[in-house]
């Protein structure tokens, strides 16, 4: 991490990495299989491990369940696994935006019965924001819910939502009041999705895996104790939680690419016959040239990013200009290295110039939905250019 954070704070962190490095060199890392369902497995095992050791929930207060530090400690940790080539956990929709929503804005009863919960691992969470005509134009939802004696009743459709079919719960938001203002009728919800009256559909993406869902809603009765924050008062929650750690998202993810670059190079490095062929050498060269030359843009970008996170500023329009670096990048990392694959993108297999093909296929189509997920690379563009150089509004 290059710091722009004060000395003494830098010195800490220093001593935190240290721990946290001695700590993963003594852990049995898990291998994360290529499928999807024993991937979930082995990953929500490893939260549970991560948990147990207090690494989980490190920038979370205490009362929260979490360690009390800041959210450069836990830059920090995430920095270490992803040197440790150790994966995330599971589930970090809950960590990282819909566990923060209910610390801030939720009751003590939903703090203290679902956070728990949620940071071990026990509970999976994910997010039903988007819907089919809702995505980038999310205050146009249309899942709706009445008051009826002690419940809310729920009916409409969600789409993408990130493991609803393997989550207990989803954070979600709904329209109580189709007379005020689009944005002003929302409220945020907390869904078991065990009631009844809820399918989930899973998606097959082209990756092969259903990591997402449609999830349709009939007459869901959702207790009005699972409100969190005012009625019709839900859109700051959404902006809060769209907001909250974007800037730790991309700092992380910012590592990960460089750890993946330097897979590359290692795998490549000891395959023999990579300059065999003089027009191949060249295309290795380019590919991890141009990669690299991204990456220290990038790392330049997010100097300032850090400091932000050390003030906790919350989201400012400059986060737009990371996310659409970063969308860029993911794609272009993994796509140089796709190219190096040759045909045999479309059905990996083997080690061709040492690369384990169907890691680096796999990674390559995920990357695709880069430019998509946590906000289209259109949208930013849009912010950049209204909030940033002042051009007049889309
Ligand atoms: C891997 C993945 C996981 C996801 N997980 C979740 C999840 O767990 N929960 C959840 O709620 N959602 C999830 N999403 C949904 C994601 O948030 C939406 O896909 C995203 O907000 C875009 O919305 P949309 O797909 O409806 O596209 P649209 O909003 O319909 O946009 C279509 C295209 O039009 C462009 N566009 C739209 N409006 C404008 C404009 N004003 N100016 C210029 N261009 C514009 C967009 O940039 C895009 O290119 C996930 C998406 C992906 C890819």
């Amino acid at each position: 991490m290059t710091t722009t954070v004060d000395p003494t704070l830098a010195a800490e962190l220093e001593e935190y990495r240290t721990l946290c490095r001695s700590w993963l060199t003594e852990v049995r890392i898990p291998d994360v299989p290529l499928s999807l369902t024993e991937r979930f497995r082995v990953l929500r095992e490893w939260q549970g491990v991560l948990f147990d050791a207090g690494w989980i929930g490190i920038a979370w207060s205490r009362e929260a369940g979490g360690q009390g530090l800041s959210h450069l400690h836990q830059l920090v940790f995430s920095e270490e696994l992803a040197r440790a080539r150790a994966p995330q956990p599971i589930g970090l929709i809950g960590l990282d935006v819909v566990g923060p929503s209910i610390d801030r804005f939720g009751t003590v009863r939903q703090r203290t019965e679902l956070l728990p919960r949620l940071l071990s691992g026990e509970d999976i969470w994910c997010q039903g924001f988007s819907e089919p005509d809702a995505g980038s134009d999310l205050s146009s939802l249309r899942t709706h819910a009445e008051i009826d004696g002690d419940d809310f009743v729920v009916s409409g459709q969600k789409v993408w939502t990130s493991w609803a079919h393997l989550a207990s719960w989803c954070a979600m938001l709904v329209r109580t009041n189709a007379q005020a203002p689009k944005s002003r009728g929302i409220s945020y919800l907390l869904v078991d999705m065990s009631s009844p009256g809820i399918v989930t559909r899973p998606l097959t993406q082209m990756t092969g895996d259903q990591e997402f869902c449609e999830v349709f809603l009939d007459r869901v009765r959702v207790p009005r104790e699972n409100l969190v924050g005012e009625l019709d008062g839900g859109w700051a929650i959404a902006r809060h939680t769209l907001g909250t750690e974007r800037a730790a998202y991309t700092l992380r993810r910012r590592v990960e690419y460089e750890v993946a670059l330097q897979d590359a190079i290692n795998e490549l490095s000891a395959c023999p016959t990579r300059d065999a062929d003089p027009r191949r050498a060249y295309r290795v060269r380019s590919a991890v040239g141009r990669s690299h030359v991204s990456l220290r843009v990038l790392e330049a970008q997010t100097r300032k990013t850090i400091g932000r996170l050390a003030a906790d500023t919350g989201p400012v329009p400059e986060d737009s200009v990371d996310k659409l670096l970063l969308n860029d990048i993911e794609q272009q990392v993994y796509g140089s290295i796709a190219d190096l694959l040759g045909p045999l993108r479309v059905a990996p297999s083997g080690r061709p110039l040492g690369l384990d093909a169907a890691r680096w296929a796999h990674d390559h189509l995920y990357s695709r939905a880069a430019s998509i997920y946590g906000g289209t690379s259109q949208i930013q563009r849009n912010i950049i250019a209204e909030r940033l150089l002042g051009l007049p509004r889309d």
